[in-house]
């Protein structure tokens, strides 16, 4: 009965912490706490910055997350951008507006060029039939890979500078691109991300000794790594792809989040939603430009359980939504209105 009390007082005591970290009230909003958006700079240039800082602030949106992937808007294109005058207009606006920046990016095949492959195959994978291939990620046990990586990492961070200090290097965007050889096969496809992260924070840190950076739970990443353990700086962001949002998160999904809590620490990790992608909800494919299937019940169930974790920092996919031609097909006052729900339901409005 005593240790039931004691449990209890403990249980008391936690939820208090917990609502006081994730508190709507902006005098007791954790620093970690945020609401974010992400992405494209097409997304960007569409509306212009002026335009999207305005509607943001009307949505109480406190984090921006500038996304690049390797296969349609890559890391020059975001560079591009951000040196224009509609790149530079929206990182003065975002600091006048206490906006973060971040960049949430796939970064791998452009820090290791896949141009390297003809001469030199041993910096790259072995697929599961055992042959090289120069098609995805690296092999993470290759020295002379890590060379590369970390000399293309160090030009990277003089242009991607997140205010937040948070990183997010993703490897490549695939389920099947894990490396196979004799000493990356002894890891999961999740063991080896995070023997990436751990090394790529290091490199990191050598130039920002504030940074920290994800570990990008998704896709064949969503379990939760088994022998490699995270190095300090590293946290969790969960991105749970291919859901089906009239239902909860599945049983799998939100076991591997549980069990993604007891490696990685509660008070940093992240999630990486797709509520507003309507890139996503378009299949990717700019003929459709689908509608997002907005229903504010379910993003607020999300975002319970997501708390009663102890997760209080999160961001949400807008691409192609947060968009001029979005914007002309389904109404620009409806768009910034379903924004706003979504950033009161995490501004606890
Ligand atoms: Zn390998």
């Amino acid at each position: 009965m005593k240790y039931r009390i004691i449990s209890i007082t403990l249980l008391f005591f936690s939820l208090i912490l917990l609502s006081i970290s994730c508190s709507s009230n902006e005098t007791t909003i954790s620093k970690d706490t945020f609401r974010g958006v992400v992405l494209y700079p097409s997304d960007i240039r569409s509306l212009e910055s002026d335009k999207l800082i305005d509607i943001l602030k009307r949505a109480k949106i406190n984090l921006i997350g500038l996304h690049s992937n390797t296969l349609t808007e890559n890391l020059d294109s975001l560079k591009i951008f951000l040196k224009s005058p509609n790149g530079q207009l929206l990182i003065d606006l975002c600091k006048k507006n206490k906006i973060e920046v971040e960049y949430e990016c796939h970064v791998l095949q452009e820090i290791l060029p896949r141009s390297l492959f003809n001469n030199h195959p041993e910096y790259f994978r072995v697929d599961t039939n055992g042959v090289r291939r120069g098609d995805l990620n690296m092999c993470f046990s290759s020295e002379e890979a890590w060379f590369v990586v970390e000399r293309n990492t160090t030009e990277l961070l003089k242009w991607i500078q997140p205010t937040t200090n948070r990183y997010f290097f993703w490897i490549d965007d695939s389920y099947d691109g894990f490396c196979h050889c004799d000493k990356c096969n002894l890891y999961s496809p999740s063991d080896q991300a995070l023997l990436y992260e751990n090394r790529m924070l290091k490199i990191i840190q050598k130039v920002n000794p504030k940074a920290s950076l994800a570990h990008l739970a998704y896709a064949s990443t969503l379990e939760a790594p088994k022998t490699i353990k995270p190095k300090e700086g590293i946290f969790l962001e969960f991105a749970p792809i291919g859901r089906n949002y009239e239902d909860s998160l599945s049983s799998k999904q939100h076991k591997a989040l549980k069990k993604n809590l007891e490696i990685f620490p509660k008070r940093t990790a992240h999630v990486l939603e797709y509520w507003l992608d309507a890139s996503m909800f378009s299949g990717w494919d700019r003929n459709k430009w689908n509608k997002v299937p907005w229903n504010a019940n379910y993003c607020k169930r999300d975002i319970e359980l997501y708390r009663s974790l102890g997760i209080c920092s999160f961001t949400t996919f807008a691409t192609w939504m947060l968009h001029q031609h979005y914007f002309e097909l389904y109404g620009q006052d409806e768009t910034v209105e379903i924004l706003k729900e979504y950033g009161s339901l995490l501004n606890g409005d």
